[in-house]
């Protein structure tokens, strides 16, 4: 992974000539004064942990499982939001552990939780480190320094039970290794966001991500049926049947706990057989308002594809579903939807029958699978892009909100105004990324000029995003989480005694407040 970008560094994507005139004609981008910093010259912090505590983590998980060299603890510094870039791409190192850890087992896990709880050393579990949300910067108020925990030695498939077609996973597994260890037994999770090549399964559970073929498979919540948790209090192990009424279900507790309340350490997940069929395609719809009537009316006959995504009228004529043809949109007017089916031949067969009678009496007109091959193709090349677009002047950062169907117009409305209110002309994109028969989340692209603070600049925007989707009644994230970055929107979302509910839920679990401070709760 590219330190201060994203991806493999082989494929950094070039800006097209199309959107490289795009947006110094529309948005008056012009190239940054300085060059982006090089990774020996990030600022770091000077390392504060005191050295018997180093001693006592070596003991506990090995010698050359305790980093604490430069370019690993870069590495660990932050996510991957625009901001996290921006700052790295300074060469502001600021927010970097002190020392980078590596348990290999649950039982390691506990220990260095509990090594650091006597020190009073903070813990940030680290997975894939794709959080977009500021989930991986710890508060150092009041701490003798930071441990970052990474959990990418715990990565088997522990079992896998076939007839119940559920398998335990570790949580450090990525995605991709995930899916091959599966594919093995016949099975998929199902689970591809668009971070899917770098992001961990625990990461998937901690933030409650969804993925693009959520429709079809669930979103990652929907698939625990089982974890272990570790806590600076102890064990947690839950669930032991697919439902229960066994009182309030603690897995809700712990998914979307951001590492906050404890350290995932094992997941049971429902898996599925590997799809004999993928077929997706793409369909255009007169407006966004025809198409998102078209994707409701699926989601509440329940006859939605596996996947299902509305491009808004400015993303369809970007090509922004397609980030290889970006640019040379061949859509037309209107907005594009992609629909995507997947498993045995006949149940591709029984539910495009379905959803295509659907869409298309209700407006639709069906663009083939050319449309659906080129999204599949470019499904994960977007963030790529990101990289090229900050290098060459803009600031573009991508935001998400769910809302119910009848709302939807009004939260849509109010994040552009909002945007546009603070950014002056930005590029606003956006497209439907997740359907539910009651409502739809909302994924925005902005892409804008970068001042000379672009920093600055893209905080005011988000914080008046924030406001304008809470005024608007939506939920400060669908599947990004909280972070540091939407804790004031969640605490204004879920209300005091929300707040203090989970207060009371951390004192408990983490009495000396190691885990992750700042994220979730203040
Ligand atoms: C380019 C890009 C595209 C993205 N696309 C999507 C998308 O399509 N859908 C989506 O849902 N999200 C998306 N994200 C956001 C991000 O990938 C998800 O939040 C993902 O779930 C994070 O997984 P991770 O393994 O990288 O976790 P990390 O970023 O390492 O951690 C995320 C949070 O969980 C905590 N954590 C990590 N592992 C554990 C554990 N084992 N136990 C307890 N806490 C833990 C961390 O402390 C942190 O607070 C995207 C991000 C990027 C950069």
């Amino acid at each position: 992974m590219l330190w201060s970008g994203w991806g493999d560094p082989a494929r950094a994507a070039d800006l097209p000539e199309p959107i490289r005139k795009l947006l110094g004609d529309l948005l008056g981008v012009r190239p940054p004064r300085s060059e982006a910093a090089a990774l020996d010259e990030v600022r770091l912090p000077p390392v504060t942990l005191p050295a018997p505590f180093l001693a006592e983590l070596r003991d506990l998980v090995g010698d050359g499982h305790v980093r604490l060299d430069d370019e690993t603890r870069v590495r660990h510094t932050r996510g991957k939001s625009t901001p996290d870039l921006l700052r790295m791409r300074a060469g502001d190192g600021s927010d970097a552990p002190d020392a980078v850890v590596l348990p290999a087992c649950h039982d390691e896990v506990l220990a260095v939780l509990a090594a650091c709880a006597a020190h009073r050393v903070a813990v940030v579990p680290f997975g894939g480190g794709t959080s977009v949300v500021g989930g991986l910067v710890a508060s150092r108020r009041g701490f003798a320094g930071v441990v970052a925990l990474d959990l990418a030695r715990l990565d088997r498939l522990v079992a896998v039970d076939a007839e119940s077609m559920v398998a335990e996973l570790e949580p450090g597994l990525r995605a991709p290794r995930a899916e091959r260890l599966l594919a093995a037994h016949g099975f998929t999770l199902g689970h591809f966001p668009q971070s899917f090549e770098y992001a961990t399964l625990g990461g998937f559970a901690a933030a409650r991500s969804s993925g693009q073929a959520s429709a079809g498979y669930g979103r990652f919540d929907d698939l625990v049926v089982g974890m272990t948790v570790a806590t600076p209090r102890g064990t947690l192990d839950l669930g032991r049947a697919p439902r229960s009424a066994a009182g309030p279900d603690l897995r809700q507790v712990m998914l979307g706990s951001e590492g906050a309340f404890g350290v995932i350490t094992s997941l049971r997940l429902r898996v599925r057989p590997v799809p004999a069929e993928r077929v997706y395609e793409g369909w255009r719809f007169a407006s966004f308002a025809e198409g998102s009537a078209a994707l409701r009316t699926l989601a509440q006959q329940d006859a939605a594809p596996t996947v299902l995504r509305l491009s808004d009228e400015t993303e369809t004529m970007i090509g922004l579903a397609r980030p290889g043809e970006i640019g040379t949109s061949s859509a037309g007017a209107g907005c594009l939807a992609i629909a995507g089916y997947e498993g045995t031949s006949a149940e591709v067969s029984a539910r495009r029958e379905r959803a295509t009678a659907v869409l298309s009496g209700l407006g639709g007109v069906p663009l083939g699978t050319g449309p659906g091959r080129a999204w599949e193709h470019g499904r994960y090349s977007a963030p790529y892009l990101r990289d090229a677009l900050l290098a060459a002047g803009a600031t573009v950062e991508t935001l998400e909100t769910a809302g119910f169907w009848s709302n939807l117009p009004r939260l849509y409305d109010a994040v552009r105004l909002a945007l546009g209110a603070s950014l002056g002309s930005p590029l606003v994109m956006c497209h439907i990324s997740h359907v539910y028969g009651t409502g739809a989340s909302l994924y925005f692209t902005v892409v804008t000029a970068q001042t000379a603070d672009p920093l600055g600049q893209w905080e005011a925007a988000k914080r008046a995003a924030n406001e304008a989707i809470i005024g608007a009644g939506g939920t400060i994230s669908h599947h990004h989480g909280v972070g540091r970055d939407h804790r004031e929107a969640h605490a204004a979302e879920i209300g005091e005694l929300g707040v203090e509910i989970l207060r009371g839920v951390k004192d408990r679990l983490d009495p000396e407040g190691i885990l992750n401070p700042g994220v979730l709760l203040g």
